[in-house]
């Protein structure tokens, strides 16, 4: 059975590099009915960079994007005995050794190993030099002195290292804790990961780790290392190429699925398709089709892909979405009521929203009425347009208010129509003021269907109030 795994570092945020390393790993997983684990890597505990919320984050973040994991390792801290047991285990059988160099004698012997390209050589390695006192050493791992050890990996292809160029490895610190690739090593065999599909960044720790396996007589794993992902720029992609974090998408109202989709066809190909269903992903995923060359993340299109995602999305379904964006911009949780009446705009303005932060912007327009407590601003341009045209306004309630004119999307169509015809202006101009007393701004979903919406009271409080 396959089985993946995604081994993330509770930094407090999920880089969407990672999680896009998590959806590789899930889908292979669905994919061959195999398992997709998740192992929490906590062992920096220094006090800058260990939060225990940061642990909540990605079990969140991983969620949202529907990447549930069948097995879960939640803290590779608590696992430091058993890498500590394996370090021993090295000692005993001869491939690992302890070094008691200090870091004077590193530094005379690293300037020497500069200049012959090699790395250090400790004394302590085959044991002749015997130990001094008071120092507390580390554990290394002898790695060989000669030979080529070649990676066939499953993205990159084929990757050769002379062995003679890798130092030896610390496998635990002098403080007696062990260090990161003795733990990843340790814990992928001990949960039978039989697959690693990790960022490229860490293909020269693989050239470590898998001589720790070889030492231990375990088998190897097949890796796969995605390349990163880069910026519109072609440089890593990083904050200052702006949000970098699922969270940050999130947040800005994008869907987890749009997200999905992009991030799977950000890195693997699979014909022209733009929209691929999860369903299709997991059928048609294979780790042999990720891409080797990087890929540019582009937000253009992300943003475009979020807009199809939200027009083909079921309109209760997006409501309940949006809520969450709705009561944040108005402050309150939204009553029966509104949520009808927002629900009754989300045809209009699925079709004109690239985000649910923009949706909750033109949302507003649905659910305010005379008690509601928020109060919408008006911009710089909508202010202009309603200074503009104030009489026209009272033209046009004191209309509502004598004729009787039908309210209904025809019928309000109508009225402004012979309205321009009898003053000679273009409907445009007079929908203009209209449109910003009514939807709070110049951009709106169409004017006529929200004005039925919110319905002839509301729209005549909103006219009168400017
Ligand atoms: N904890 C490592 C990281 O967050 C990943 C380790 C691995 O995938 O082997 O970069």
């Amino acid at each position: 059975m396959i089985k993946t795994r995604l081994a993330p570092s509770p930094t407090g945020f999920m880089h969407i590099g990672t999680a896009r390393t998590a959806l590789f790993n899930w889908l292979y997983a669905k994919h061959t009915d195999g398992k997709f684990c998740l192992r929490i890597e906590d062992t920096d505990r220094s006090p800058d960079r260990y939060f225990p919320e940061a642990v909540d984050i990605i079990y969140n973040e991983l969620k949202w994007l529907g990447l549930e994991w069948d097995e879960l390792v939640s803290s590779q801290y608590e696992r430091s005995p058993r890498h500590i047991e394996v370090a021993n285990e090295l000692l005993k059988n001869g491939s690992a050794y302890y070094c008691y160099l200090t870091t004077e004698e590193l530094e005379t012997l690293r300037t020497e190993a500069r200049k012959t390209g090699k790395p250090i050589q400790s004394p302590y390695r085959d044991g002749t030099k015997p130990a001094p006192e008071g120092i507390k050493p580390v554990i290394r791992l002898k790695m060989p002195n000669e030979g080529t050890s070649i990676l066939n990996d499953i993205v990159q292809g084929e990757i050769k290292v002379e062995n003679d160029t890798i130092e030896d490895l610390i496998l635990v610190r002098s403080d007696g804790t062990p260090t990161y690739n003795l733990s990843v090593v340790v814990d992928d065999h001990d949960m039978g990961i039989n697959h690693i599909i990790r960022g490229a960044d860490h293909i020269n720790n693989t050239f470590k780790q898998m001589q720790i396996i070889k030492a231990m007589g375990w088998d190897l794993p097949t890796y796969g290392h995605v390349p990163l992902i880069l910026g519109p720029d072609g440089s890593k992609m990083s904050k200052r190429h702006g949000a970098t974090t699922t969270e940050d998408y999130r947040k800005s109202g994008y869907l987890p699925k749009a997200l999905f989709n992009y991030l799977l066809k950000l890195g693997w190909s699979h014909g022209d398709d733009e929209i691929i269903s999860i369903e299709d992903a997991i059928k048609w995923f294979d780790v042999h089709d990720i891409l080797k060359s990087p890929a540019k993340f582009d937000h253009t299109k992300l943003t475009a892909l979020n807009a199809l995602y939200i027009r083909n999305t079921d309109d209760k379904e997006l409501l309940e979405m949006l809520i969450p964006f709705m009561e944040e911009k108005v402050n309150h949780p939204l009553t029966e009521r509104e949520k009808t009446l927002l629900l009754s705009g989300i045809p209009d303005m699925k079709e004109r929203a690239k985000t649910l932060v923009e949706m909750a912007n033109m949302g507003i327009i649905y659910i305010i009425d005379k008690d509601s407590h928020f109060a919408p601003t008006f911009d710089d341009k909508s202010q202009k347009v309603l200074n503009s045209d104030k009489n026209k306004i009272t033209e046009i309630i004191s209309d509502f208010e004598t004729k009787n004119i039908e309210w209904t999307r025809d019928g309000l169509n109508d009225y402004f129509k012979q309205k321009a015809e009898s003053l000679e202006m273009k409907m445009g101009d007079i929908v203009a003021p209209v449109r910003v007393a009514i939807t709070f701004s110049t951009i709106s979903p169409p004017l006529f269907e929200a004005m039925v919406i919110i319905g002839k009271e509301e729209s005549l409080r909103r006219l009168k109030n400017i």
